[in-house]
């Protein structure tokens, strides 16, 4: 099945039980002080959940579009290292807003898998919330009790509130959840090991595909329980990870939604991918080409998304975020694939003829989008190899394992090298960095740019494009691009 019609199925497979398909929200949040990116399906329906708006039906389903690279979802290290976390992903959800409960939410997901989508259901795990007597929550008895109507007990395994609760804070709604795994080992692998001890453990083969979240409480003050007079169904399934199962391949990256992008990527390097067919390509998977492949295409998708919805690359914030993850796959580009001229914006178009049909905002926005990254991507290779060159021989000139913070400060103030980016190098060669130092530098840097902005404070500066082009840099691209597109409007 081609992953257009995997999302298509997940939709109309709720649609066809009273659910509104919702387009995705914007992935990128702006007036949310405590979050920056969507990182889950959940989060464009907050004031649902908190009973401060009103859904016009009670039942929703989404494909979501999810970053996860900063805050307490930050997958960035994982990614293009293993093959089941990305940056960017779709999360496909199913939302009862004070409507249907567990028992519905439970025998939907479990025919959606096993009937519909025809997994095999020896391949499959569930996890249960155990409780916590010294946190006053309860084992979940009644979804223990839904799922073993539906697969055998020994299936069923009971999870810890790191796994199976879900809460928004320290107050407020909250509740258990039931997430399904999927071992996609072969039968000779899974003779050798019991699945059920590779549950959660970080197996690339044995991967969480669903998690089921059962909102039923509000946590008070005093840490105490009370059950929420409307409970909630909050669901996400990772669609790349279901496309994988679906596709009978050991990779999200073999799947139909990374196949084409990297294709394009070896054309244009001449480059060799090597796809995961065997358990034993896993363990190559520190190869450096492959992780390479993997980081670039997986990072061209969240850069895209981002600028399609209108977050573009700067030096603050949200935009600082976005710029971090095009520098790293810029510098593996550069490293690992000998790619010394831009070459990422190319990707966009493949990936626009790929997702542009699910994600409109792509094809509207294709230009600007490939003209950002371009620009991005000669900018930075301008000064990435004086200051690779400057990071060898700091890494060649070590004394001990741990590197002066304000050298690495003085490779990003110099040189645009992110600090993440810098630590990256670093531990590829074993080494770290003093991270206080570090930080010291940059707070005295902060500083002494605030002094200067007071001292300067006419009523206003008129500068002239050029100027703006060659002073400020990134945010001078940002108007040039928004006067471009204005001009096209
Ligand atoms: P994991 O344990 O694999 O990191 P999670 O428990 O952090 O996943 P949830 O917050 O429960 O994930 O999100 C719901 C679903 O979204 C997961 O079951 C998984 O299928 C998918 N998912 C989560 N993180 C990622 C990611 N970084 N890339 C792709 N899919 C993801
Ligand atoms: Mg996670
Ligand atoms: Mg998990
Ligand atoms: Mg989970």
């Amino acid at each position: 099945m081609k992953s257009q019609d995997i999302r298509q199925t997940f939709l109309q497979f709720f649609k066809d039980k009273a659910h509104s398909i919702v387009p995705s929200a914007s992935m990128v949040l702006k007036d949310d002080p405590t979050l920056m990116f969507v990182n889950s399906g959940m989060a464009p329906f907050k004031e649902y959940f908190l009973g401060n708006a009103q859904p016009k039906n009670k039942r929703i389903t989404d494909s979501q579009k999810c970053l996860r690279v900063s805050g307490k979802h930050n997958d960035l290290e994982e990614v293009g290292y293993d093959t089941y976390h990305h940056t960017l992903f779709e999360m496909l959800g199913n939302w009862s807003f004070g409507d249907y409960f567990k028992t519905e939410a439970i025998s939907w997901a479990w025919e959606l898998l096993t009937e519909k989508f025809e997994i095999d259901k020896e391949s499959l795990y569930v996890t249960v919330f155990e409780g916590d007597e010294g946190d006053k929550t309860p084992m979940d008895q009644e979804a223990y009790d839904i799922w073993k109507n539906l697969i055998s007990e020994d299936r069923i395994l009971m999870g810890n509130k790191n796994d199976n609760f879900w809460e928004m804070g320290d107050q407020g709604p909250c509740g258990p959840c039931s997430e399904i795994h999927v071992d996609i080992r072969s039968a000779e692998e899974k003779a050798k090991i019991d699945g059920k001890t590779l549950v959660n453990q970080d197996h690339p083969q044995v991967v969480e595909i669903w998690n089921l979240v059962f909102m039923q409480y509000n946590r008070k003050a005093n840490g105490n329980l009370e059950n929420l007079p409307d409970k909630h169904i909050d669901t996400g399934m990772g669609f790349e990870r279901l496309c994988m199962v679906m596709q009978g391949v050991q990779s999200n990256y073999d799947t139909d939604v990374f196949t084409p992008i990297i294709r394009e990527i070896e054309t244009i390097t001449d480059k060799k991918y090597i796809p995961v067919r065997t358990s034993r390509d896993l363990s190559v998977r520190d190869e450096k080409i492959a992780i390479a492949i993997r980081v670039i295409s997986d990072h061209v998708r969240a850069v895209t998304f981002s600028i399609a919805d209108g977050q573009l690359p700067s030096n603050t914030g949200a935009g600082y975020v976005i710029r971090r993850i095009l520098r790293r796959a810029i510098r593996y580009g550069f490293t690992f694939l000998d790619q010394k001229e831009p070459f990422i914006y190319r990707l966009v178009d493949v990936l626009v003829k790929k997702m542009g049909h699910a994600f409109p905002e792509l094809k509207s926005q294709r230009q600007l989008i490939e003209n950002v990254i371009k620009e991005e991507e000669a900018s930075f290779l301008r000064t990435l190899e004086q200051g690779l060159v400057m990071l060898d021989n700091i890494v060649k000139h070590a004394a001990t394992k741990e590197i002066s913070g304000a050298k690495v400060f003085e490779l990003k103030d110099t040189y645009g090298f992110p600090e993440d980016l810098t630590e990256l190098i670093l531990r590829e060669h074993k080494l770290s960095y003093n991270k206080t130092e570090f930080d010291q530098q940059l707070k005295a840097q902060r500083q002494r740019g605030k002094q200067a902005s007071e001292l300067k404070s006419d009523d206003w500066t008129v500068l002239m494009e050029d100027q703006i082009q060659e002073f400020i840099g990134y945010d001078a691209l940002e108007a040039k691009v928004k006067l471009t597109r204005y001009r096209k409007v």
